[in-house]
């Protein structure tokens, strides 16, 4: 058998009529840039997160990058993000002029609040937690350390769409959440696409002007800024998702509970444990696992694929060197670095793929690492 880690062609099989309409409908109304599409997908969004202003944009990097930008941030400030993300969550603060400030995470691979304090000096502007994985972050702690020292709170959703904690969604909790619509993303484009949503009124107008060339109205550019724009093919392909994503969340739950309960008899793995009062929206599922390295080659070699998000943490990374970190700094990061692995999950999992991938775990830990003698 072959478990894909997430098979995209599975799920537009499963909506192909409606989405070959909505399709045919941009190219026939040939909106491609702006326009009907793209509007009714950000007044779509907003209802859904219950958020007042979507502002969409071309990929979910610049989402984080623009808010830094619109918020003022840049030569001399200091961001503070988490040390195991993928690297948008820091390379926005760099681009944006200012300098990352790695911290820790905790079991929850999230960034660790009572870690964030001690790495608050008088530079620092912002806080970037990052909901990885579709985990929730400890977002009372956040706020509060946001409100005591003055600084702008920007949700990396990206990984947790529609992850909830204390019954309101992920993103709607700080100054501006962010999300990426890659296609692997819980709610996919076919190709690149991202959105910040935020209930900040003048934030928002700015960021939607940044992202347009500095203009509001055309041909009145009150500022230089870039092109960032979802165009209106993605837009269409995003609605027509949306119809589904709560559904296909849940579904997510349901594949999380049941991986919880065939793989718990192995003892040589860590299952993902769940922050109390908060709902993990599953864009992975990882494990903790003994002989990682090994049990990765095993199953890949077994038909089942399986990734690292990430195989190095932030700090460690070539790029961040100048910083002077090293795996001390991050003894949890760097100790989920060692053991994490990402097991296939998506809405259309089948019962019988995620047994599969039990028994080539199980198959690995009994044949492999303790081999009956004969
Ligand atoms: C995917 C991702 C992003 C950015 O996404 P793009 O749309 O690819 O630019 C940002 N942060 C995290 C944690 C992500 O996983």
């Amino acid at each position: 058998m072959k478990v894909l880690f997430v098979d995209l062609h599975r799920q537009y099989l499963s909506i192909k009529p409606e989405m070959d309409e909505a399709i045919a409908n941009v190219i026939r109304d040939t909106a491609f840039i702006r326009g009907k599409y793209v509007n009714d997908f950000e007044r779509e969004f907003e209802t859904l997160n219950k958020a007042p202003y979507c502002i969409s944009l071309a990929n979910g990097t610049d989402a984080i990058y623009i808010a830094l930008k619109m918020m003022g941030i840049g030569q001399g400030d200091e961001v503070i993000t988490a040390s195991n993300s993928w690297i948008s969550s820091s390379e926005t603060i760099t681009q944006a002029g200012a300098k990352p400030v790695f911290v820790d995470v905790d079991k929850y691979f999230s960034i660790d609040a009572d870690e964030i304090e001690q790495h608050i000096t008088e530079r620092t502007k912002a806080i970037i937690p990052v909901h990885l994985q579709g985990h929730v972050v400890d977002m009372d702690k956040i706020k509060a350390l946001c409100k005591k020292y003055n600084l702008f709170l920007i949700e990396d959703t990206a990984q947790a769409q529609f992850s909830e904690y204390n019954g309101q969604y992920c993103g709607t909790m700080g100054d501006v959440g962010t999300f990426s619509f890659y296609p692997g993303k819980n709610l996919g484009a076919y190709g690149d696409a991202g959105c910040a949503i935020t209930s900040n009124f003048e934030l928002a107008q700015k960021m939607r002007m940044y992202a347009n060339h500095g203009s509001l109205v055309k041909h009145q550019h009150e500022i230089e800024g870039i092109n960032s724009r979802l165009d209106g093919l993605q837009a269409a392909i995003l609605s027509v998702k949306l119809k589904h994503i709560l559904k296909w969340t849940e579904l997510r739950r349901q594949h999380a509970d049941y991986y919880n309960e065939i793989l718990s008899e192995i003892e040589e793995i860590k299952l993902p444990k769940v922050r109390q009062n908060t709902k993990h929206s599953y864009h992975l599922y990882v494990l903790r696992a003994k002989k990682r390295d090994e049990l990765t080659k095993h199953l890949a070699e077994n038909g089942v694929e399986n990734f690292r998000q990430y195989p190095v943490i932030l700090p460690l990374l070539p790029c961040y060197q100048y910083l002077g970190k090293t795996a001390k700094d991050f003894p949890t990061a760097y100790k989920h670095q060692q053991e994490i692995i990402s097991i296939p999950i998506f809405p259309e999992i089948r019962e019988e793929e995620m047994n599969y991938v039990r028994d080539s775990i199980k198959s690995f830990y009994t044949n492999y690492i303790h081999p009956v003698s004969i």
